[in-house]
């Protein structure tokens, strides 16, 4: 455990008395601990994320993952590029079915 010492302006200090009060029996670290908790899983989470797309040129139809659109053999589409990060989109395994996108939809991201 260590003193931590920081400034807060006069709302804030209110607001943490307020909430310290009402969930915490008037801990004021208990409440900071779970302020930060909840930041920190609304910030995301590891996992894989989508960093880019890759051509691929189809060699078999296939369905957009997105819109769910069939698109023929010979078609020009993309293909998900995942890296380690932290994101609230992060998915926690890649799929192991095929995922392609359309144009359409890795625009509209
Ligand atoms: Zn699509």
């Amino acid at each position: 455990m260590k003193r931590l010492n920081f400034t807060l302006d006069n709302p804030t200090v209110e607001l943490l008395n307020e909430l310290s009060e009402k969930y915490y029996s008037g801990n004021k670290s208990q409440t900071v601990r779970a302020a930060l908790e909840s930041l920190a899983t609304h910030q995301g989470h590891d996992g894989w994320v989508i960093t880019g797309y890759t051509q691929v040129m189809l060699d078999h139809d296939v369905q957009c993952h997105s819109c769910g659109l069939e698109h023929p053999e010979g078609r020009m589409l993309f293909k998900p590029v995942f890296e380690r990060g932290k994101s609230p989109e992060a998915i926690l395994n890649i799929p192991d079915e095929e995922w392609i996108e359309c144009s359409k939809c890795i625009e509209k991201v």
